[in-house]
């Protein structure tokens, strides 16, 4: 596409609907199996080029679901920016066709309100974001993390009141432990708010929400469940095999460190490669696959540096 080209997404996006798509728990709303995650890639310091191929791939495939929080970049508020870019030039046409989520509960801005779970912090930040990415609602907006100091009350009364003033239509929770979440669950139901969806990592090399139980919590009562960091932050694919390529995350030694690049992980990575090819598929895959087969999931929330990496892990559908 050249630079001042209008976009216009593929006729045959929603070809596969079907197949393509899982309800997300006992709710109203579809969401793709895999959707995308802007949380590395998408900032300033990325070419916005290539922020725009992976979007436009991925939209023309039937990723409908682009997850963000308000911290992503970097410099933090950078990928919402790169999203608001994205909707002025492209994706106006289609916004409702798209389920945009943000999230605010980690360091955001300095003071005593910029982080956590206050009704001050969630609320001025939900109005940040919707700034930057040039939206009057998000579809959908979480608790990014659980706040031990905050009443429960206070975080979940934020949410509730959110979605009250239409500035999101649904509410999710992120990264939150078990026990605050089964109390969450009835508070926001009560408030005709029900908890959408739980975003938890689950990947083959972490499996914390199976073995604390959350995965299973949420299926009963009927909340989806969204599999962050699903490749272990690229760990679980091939980028990894022969060395540690200097466009990697790894390479950047910041939030995916070297040293998880150990002979046992190599040793588990030929392994899932050997039955990955039984199967017809890459190490990628093989890790979706196992997660999309796990009772309860709704979607797998990829990251990607490259429109290749995308058609990779789209290729599980
Ligand atoms: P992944 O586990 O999917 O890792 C993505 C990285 O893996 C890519 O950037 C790329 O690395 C590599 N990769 C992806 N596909 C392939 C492929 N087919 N072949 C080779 N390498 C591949 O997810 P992320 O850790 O990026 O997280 C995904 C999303 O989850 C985030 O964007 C965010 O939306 C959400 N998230 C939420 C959190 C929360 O607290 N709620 C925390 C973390 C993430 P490289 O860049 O090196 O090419």
């Amino acid at each position: 596409m050249e630079p001042n080209e209008k976009y216009i997404a593929a006729e045959n996006r929603y070809a596969d609907m079907d197949k393509n798509y899982n309800r997300c728990g006992k709710s109203g709303v579809l969401l793709p199996k895999v959707s995308l995650g802007m949380w590395h890639n998408f900032g300033a310091n990325d070419p916005y080029e290539r922020s725009k191929a992976i979007t436009h791939y991925a939209f023309d495939h039937g990723i409908t679901h682009f997850d963000l929080a308000n911290n992503y970049g970097p410099p933090y508020g950078s990928a919402e920016e790169t999203m608001g870019r994205l909707m002025e030039q492209d994706f106006r046409p289609y916004r409702d066709e798209l389920f945009i989520s943000s999230k605010a509960g980690y360091d955001m801005w300095e003071g005593p309100y910029g982080e956590w779970g206050s009704r001050k912090y969630l609320m001025a930040s939900l109005d940040q974001s919707l700034r930057r990415m040039k939206l009057d609602y998000v579809d959908l907006f979480y608790s990014h993390r659980f706040d031990p100091k905050t009443p429960i009350e206070e975080t979940l009364q934020a949410l509730v009141d959110i979605v009250r003033q239409g500035k999101a239509l649904y509410v999710g929770i992120s990264n939150w432990p078990l026990e605050p979440l089964k109390a969450a669950v009835p508070y926001l139901k009560e408030r005709d708010v029900p908890l959408l969806i739980y975003q938890g990592r689950l990947n083959m090399l972490n499996r914390e929400p199976i073995e604390t139980g959350i995965l299973e919590f949420c299926r009963q009562e009927g909340v989806g469940f969204i599999a962050y960091s699903p490749l272990a932050q690229g760990l679980l694919t091939e980028r990894y095999l022969d060395g540690i390529p200097a466009d990697s995350r790894m390479a950047k030694e910041h939030f995916l460190k070297s040293e998880r690049r150990t002979p046992e992980l190599l040793a588990y990575l030929r392994q899932l490669e050997a039955q990955g090819k039984a199967h017809g598929r890459t190490i990628a895959q093989e890790a979706l696959a196992w997660i999309l087969a796990q009772e309860g999931v709704t979607s797998v929330l990829v990251g990607a540096s490259s429109v290749k990496q995308l058609q990779d892990n789209l290729a599980i559908i």
